[in-house]
């Protein structure tokens, strides 16, 4: 079995998730006690949410890509970044290590299109939403990228930082998100992308009548099918 290294704590309510859904998967696949070989590096999110607050992506790149590189030399044979929001800074880790980085956004891409849709929602941080590394990342595979509009953007944004990363669930950020969710399909998605690894704590797939893309289980699915081979 491959190490797989982890990239987490971005925050833990959901790197708490991928642990869980990693050593569940290599369970099912192999039986009697067996469990995935991980390699963790988990951070003060604190620390990364205030670089990504001041703009100081670069700051982050290094950082990431320096426990990258930590975890390569500690044994990992394949490496996550477990949260969509940091892919981001995806290239600064791709150049300081060797072994396969899995991008989340590639996993993401590949799901939806297997799935054989064509335009899908995605919801996630703002910067997600917005910016061109993950959403214009979907667009490469050919897909049609739905975000939301405002207000929807800013609450999808917001209950992230303030209630998911800090472990609060609301009931009525769940009605938020799929009344928010109800406006993209009106407008043609096909599919949601719970495009940040806390979405699933919320919304599931019970909650909705079309495909619901859950990064955080793709990506942990993606690692167990590369590290069992
Ligand atoms: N885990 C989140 C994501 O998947 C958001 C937290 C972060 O900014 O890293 O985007």
């Amino acid at each position: 079995m491959r190490t797989i290294g982890l990239l987490g704590g971005m925050s833990w309510e959901s790197s708490i998730e991928y642990e869980r859904m990693i050593n569940q998967g290599v369970r099912d696949r192999l039986g009697g006690v067996a469990s995935a070989d991980l390699i963790i590096r988990s951070y003060n999110f604190a620390d990364i949410e205030a670089l990504q607050a001041q703009g100081r992506w670069d700051r982050a790149g290094s950082l990431l890509a320096a426990d990258a590189r930590r975890l390569e030399a500690a044994g990992a044979d394949l490496i996550l970044l477990c949260t969509n929001t940091m892919h981001a800074v995806a290239s600064h880790i791709e150049a300081a290590i060797t072994v396969p980085f899995v991008h989340l956004a590639d996993t993401t891409a590949d799901a939806v299109v297997g799935s054989g849709l064509g335009a899908v929602a995605l919801l996630g941080t703002r910067y997600t939403m917005e910016q061109d590394f993950y959403r214009g990342r979907l667009e490469r595979h050919g897909l049609t990228v739905f975000v939301p509009e405002e207000p929807d953007l800013t609450m999808v944004h917001r209950v992230i930082y303030d209630e998911l990363v800090r472990g609060v669930v609301r009931p009525e950020s769940k009605a938020g998100y799929l009344d928010a969710i109800s406006r993209l399909l009106h407008r043609g998605a096909e599919g949601v992308i719970a495009g940040c690894t806390e979405i699933e704590l919320l919304v599931g797939p019970d909650d909705l009548t079309v495909p619901y893309f859950a990064t955080a289980r793709l990506h942990a699915e993606a690692a167990v099918a590369l590290a069992l081979g």
